[in-house]
């Protein structure tokens, strides 16, 4: 339950004064959500120095003013092209007020002639005359203290102004109670840090612009918050994972070495070496919990079939969960003829298993006759009973929130788990997603793959594109086109999307198909099968094609406006090419002119093909903002945390963690209260909730 201290800040935003209905959409949209804790998080951008007060005769054009002035005369405007002017006066000079499109009424009542105002804005000299178009604030004389300071500016949307958002938050910190203190008190002072509150008031009211930045004592403290709650939630759930007595699988070996012999190919020394710690893992008496990363085409589903085998021959069974229904599939036809010939039923288990041939199945696989079964999330639905799970593999692709999926194994009760990623993560970001959970990578892919030709293009070199696609598509082979994120926003992804999809369907008609984050999964699976049968040939896809989608005839890739995606997103796309039989060919189309750090991460992907690498350089590269889309990219994303500055304490909350959840396993000390606290702040209800005790 949630700690009631923490329920004034949990109350809906429209509980705000001035909040109605249409100012709650603009405001849900902008700050993420419809609690008042959701505004908390959304810190300002910058400040303006309302300071600076100057008599007219002597301010200084292009500063920002506040001025007290007298209200002379009302010039309404001639045409509707005109502005509507007001006139004013201090005992020095007169400064037009200039308004456009205004109701003259409004004006009038907020500018009374005669009247004294506080008027604050930006100065201009027009003809030698001062002026002022659209001032920020006109007050009463009363008001100019409240006005003459600093002015904290937040992130805005449109329709909803500075001032407006600055009223809402100011109610909004308002309702924040005193909060017991979660960090331990010799940190705190050490690192020089304010409490919670001060320190979430302070960062709403910037004095400086070093106060702006991430680096800023009073940011770090909110950030360090952030991540103490990050890392105490997973290493939480580790530890519930951990607690738990694992089963001892160790198999005679003999379907693996059938296997191993029937394999055209022999194991890669990195999935060798991968399998020794996931046997290893088994083996130990502890619930085994590991994440196996490998790039595209390393071989991941070999390694997770063999370490299934192992489970089954100790008599038990083994599951492979995977995102979508069209990888699940694909699964099962990999690894069903494998099992079939060396005696054992492999079974798969989606959405779409209905009826009768569903009944039969959940059957079987009560009474243990299907060895190993391949689904997606449906394997972990209620009516779903196993005669004895002990080995569950996640294939998360690189799709994240493992944690929540960590807790599916419950199904069997001792059932180790596997996570795979075909995304290679630094190890900062394996920490913030995942915890302490142990990790192999498979960082080899199997020899005589051919490497992808990856060549830079500026857009203008279109045509000579669309000439390249025509003579591929000739030879049978098939095409990818990736369309940019224009902005953070789906609807402007797929209008792109669909502008060249148009565009393409004139020149290739019915070749083309598209695909798109707004379909429904179903929608997706049924293009994504035509592009795999060949009855589209050119795909048309914003950047939600699933990754581990296998399309071998597939060998040419379009990414238009490449200099806008992540060098992991890219290295991701890239990936769907090399599962070809034949060389393929990567077109990074890019609109100039480069920014430096754009061109760097073109040139990478050009001269590389390493994810580890990539990965690596693509966390270095990522400075503010520069990354479009990494909402996609699936990563823990931090309100007030910034990977790129606060690793270290990333690392010094990791190790926080553990020491807090050594001495205190069940958060039921005074600081373990406050902890308790701190998790429901940053919304990890799911963790707590389920703490027993
Ligand atoms: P991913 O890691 O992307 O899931 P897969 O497991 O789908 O990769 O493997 C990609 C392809 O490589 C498959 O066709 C698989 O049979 C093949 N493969 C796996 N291991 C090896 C190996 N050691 N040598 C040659 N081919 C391999
Ligand atoms: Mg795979």
């Amino acid at each position: 339950m949630r700690p009631e201290i923490l329920y004034p800040l949990f109350a809906d935003i429209a509980s705000i004064k001035g909040v109605g209905e249409r100012a709650k959409k603009l405001l849900c949209n902008l700050i993420g959500g419809d609690k008042i804790v959701n505004m908390l998080w959304h810190l300002p951008s910058n400040i303006i120095d309302r300071t600076y007060s100057p008599r007219l005769a002597n301010a200084i054009p292009g500063r920002i003013c506040t001025i007290t002035a007298k209200v002379v005369e009302h010039i309404a405007p001639k045409t509707s092209k005109q502005p509507y002017r007001v006139v004013v006066e201090d005992d020095t000079e007169q400064l037009s007020l200039i308004f456009f499109k205004v109701y003259p009424e409004s004006i009038k009542k907020a500018l009374p002639i005669g009247a004294m105002r506080v008027i604050s804005g930006k100065l201009e000299s027009f003809n030698g005359q001062l002026q002022m178009p659209h001032p920020d604030y006109i007050a009463k004389p009363e008001e100019l203290k409240n006005i003459l300071g600093m002015e904290t500016v937040y992130p805005l949307t449109a329709g909803l102004s500075n001032k407006m958002l600055g009223r809402y938050m100011a109610q909004a910190l308002a309702k924040v109670p005193d909060l017991p203190e979660w960090q331990d008190e010799k940190f705190l002072a050490q690192q020089k840090w304010n409490d919670f509150k001060t320190a979430l008031f302070n960062v709403h009211h910037p004095k400086h612009q070093a106060d702006l930045e991430p680096f800023a004592k009073d940011r770090c403290r909110l950030a360090y918050d952030e991540l103490l709650a990050n890392q105490l939630t997973l290493a939480i759930v580790r530890q519930r994972v951990k607690k738990q007595a694992g089963r001892v699988l160790k198999g005679n070996g003999l379907l693996r070495k059938k296997i191993l012999e029937k394999l055209p190919f022999r194991l890669t020394s990195a999935q060798e070496r991968v399998l020794c710690e996931i046997y290893a893992d088994q083996a130990a008496p502890f619930r085994m919990l590991r994440l196996v990363q490998g790039d595209v085409g390393s071989g991941k589903t070999i390694v997770a079939f063999l370490a299934m085998l192992n489970a089954v021959e100790c008599g038990a069974q083994a599951a492979i969960m995977a995102p979508t229904e069209i990888l699940a599939k694909q699964h099962f036809e990999t690894i069903a003829p494998l099992c079939e010939e060396i005696g054992l039923k492999a079974d798969l288990l989606t959405g779409k298993t209905k009826g009768k041939q569903r009944k039969q199945l959940l059957l079987d696989l009560s009474e243990g006759k299907i060895n190993i079964l391949i689904g997606t999330h449906a394997l972990f639905q209620e009516e779903v009973t196993f005669k004895d799970l002990a080995f569950v593999v996640v294939d998360e692709q690189h799709r994240f929130g493992v944690h929540q999926r960590l807790l599916l194994s419950e199904k069997g009760s001792k059932a180790d788990v596997l996570v795979m990623t075909a995304t290679p993560i630094p190890r900062t970001l394996v920490l913030t997603a995942y915890g302490d959970m142990e990790y192999s990578k498979i960082d080899q892919v199997p020899e005589g793959r051919k490497p992808v030709d990856t060549r830079v293009l500026p857009l203008d070199k279109l045509p000579d594109v669309v000439a390249a696609v025509k003579r591929k598509l000739a030879t049978k082979a098939r095409a990818y086109w990736v369309c940019p994120l224009v902005e953070e926003s789906e609807k402007s992804d797929l209008a792109a999307a669909e502008e060249r999809f148009a565009a393409l369907q004139k020149i290739f008609g019915a070749d083309v198909g598209l695909v798109h984050g707004k379909m429904k999964e179903k929608e997706k699976d049924a293009v994504m099968e035509r592009f795999k049968k060949g009855e589209i040939k050119l795909l048309v896809a914003t950047t939600v094609i699933e990754v581990g989608v296998n399309v071998p005839e597939a060998t040419l890739m379009i990414i238009e406006h490449a200099e806008r995606f992540g060098l992991a997103q890219l290295h991701q796309l890239r990936g769907r090419i090399k599962r070809g039989f034949e060389a393929s060919t990567c077109l990074l189309l890019y609109n100039p002119p480069l920014s430096e750090t754009a061109k760097e991460r073109l040139n990478i992907m050009r001269e590389s093909e390493d994810g580890f690498m990539i990965a690596e350089k693509d966390l270095d590269l990522r400075g503010g903002g520069e990354i479009l889309g990494t909402r996609q990219s699936g990563f823990t994303e931090f309100k007030v945390a910034d990977m790129s500055v606060h690793k270290n304490l990333l690392h010094i909350a990791n190790q926080d963690a553990k020491l807090i959840l050594e001495k205190d396993p069940n958060l039921e000390t005074p600081r373990g209260q406050a902890l308790r606290t701190l998790l429901y702040l940053f919304e990890k209800d799911d963790s707590v909730r389920n703490y027993k005790g």
